[in-house]
């Protein structure tokens, strides 16, 4: 398994931490994008942070991880699925740290093509 570096013991690159920080206090901020040299500890932070955040509730199974309190944001399958099963099996996920491609954009959990 991977160690990950604690975010506590990351010194300076104050703003990023902050801003990481919020975004994970309240998503509806959207993001952050973090830019800066190589070695500047930008993945590592994230990568640190995602470490501390709470698990979190999804419908097992679900390959978008969707929310199981949100069924107006289901993907198609969940959807099908409460229709034919009437209840979906709900399981604790460790957060996922994500690693994007450059021109990929957020979408909102659950809102799937
Ligand atoms: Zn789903």
């Amino acid at each position: 398994m991977r160690q990950t570096y604690p975010f506590t013991a990351i010194v300076g690159q104050e703003r990023m931490k902050r801003a990481l920080i919020l975004n994970a206090i309240n998503p509806q901020i959207g993001g952050v994008l973090i830019r800066g040299e190589r070695g500047t500890a930008k993945s590592t932070a994230a990568r640190a942070l995602a470490a501390l955040l709470p698990e979190m509730e999804v419908v097992q199974g679900c390959r978008f991880n969707c929310d199981p309190t949100r069924s107006d944001l289901f993907c198609d399958e969940c959807r099908e699925r409460l229709e034919r099963e009437g209840v979906l099996p709900t399981g604790l996920l460790a957060t996922p740290f994500v690693d994007l491609p450059r021109k990929c954009h957020r979408r909102s959990r659950g809102r799937h093509p």
